[in-house]
């Protein structure tokens, strides 16, 4: 089956000295109708820190993401109930879990990035649960605002950008359009931070990737354009082109100020 097993570092107990691991005090839902596989991911998740619950269907998958209010759903596309594509749509208008999805076969994910519907990244079966480790530790450990980084020297608002009538809070993860709220997914929030913590940057795809979703991400990196057409459609911008998030001909997008 899958990579891995108890291979690592078995039995060993955490001690309280040791760094805060990566999902410390963070929810974890598996969706997967392999109870092997279920379990292998799950034991995976626990080691790392994070509270986690299995399920085996999609319909359960929905009604117990509304409980747990998950920050990771790690996601199987061939589910009995609902499918996959259509559990992620519904997570998307009450959740922004960071959503990985595992499907069967690799061409399916040109498809299901071609659908938009709303994973943050995607593995093909069989995958090491290693990979899937470092690929949400990566999500996880995302650049966090510059405020912080230099010691929380910045205060009072200064890790809020403007952008004409888009105000982003860093720090809060927060975003606003004319007074008004625009809820984002983790992914599209750092899609657009990244764009917007160096207004004067055209940035390519890779460079997008490299900062979102990790150096070590490999994959289509059309999913960027996904995404961006998410955050055009929610900050009320035309699909082809942006007033924020401007494509830069031959390169890739770069920061508007919503003119
Ligand atoms: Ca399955």
């Amino acid at each position: 089956m899958v990579d891995g097993g108890t291979a690592g570092t078995p039995g060993r107990s955490p001690r309280s000295d040791e760094p805060a691991r990566p999902g410390s005090g963070q929810r974890a839902l598996v969706v997967e109708d392999e109870p092997e596989l279920a379990r292998l991911v799950g034991s995976y998740l626990e080691r790392d820190g994070f509270e986690v619950t299995v399920v085996h269907d999609g319909l359960e998958a929905v009604a117990r993401s509304r409980e747990v209010d998950p920050d990771v759903v790690v996601l199987d596309l061939g589910l009995p109930g609902l499918d996959g594509v259509e559990v992620c749509r519904r997570l998307r208008t009450f959740s922004d879990a960071y959503v990985v999805m595992l499907t069967a076969r690799s061409e399916e994910v040109d498809t299901l990035i071609g659908l938009s519907v709303g994973a943050d990244d995607y593995l093909t079966k069989p995958f090491s649960p290693r990979e899937l480790m470092a690929r949400i530790q990566a999500m996880l450990r995302r650049p966090r605002p510059l405020g912080h980084a230099a010691g929380g020297l910045d205060t009072d608002g200064g890790t809020s950008l403007l952008f004409g009538d888009l105000a982003i809070d860093l720090d809060g993860r927060e975003v606003w359009l004319e007074d008004r709220a625009v809820p984002l997914t983790r992914t599209e929030f750092d899609v657009l931070a990244t764009l917007a913590r160096r207004p004067g940057m055209a940035f390519s795809r890779r460079q997008l990737i490299d900062a979102v979703w990790g150096p070590t991400w490999v994959g289509d990196e059309h999913l960027v354009d996904v995404h961006v057409g998410h955050l055009r459609h929610k900050l009320g911008d035309a699909a082809a082109e942006g007033r924020y998030v401007r494509t830069v001909r031959g390169i890739g997008y770069r920061m508007g100020r919503g003119e």
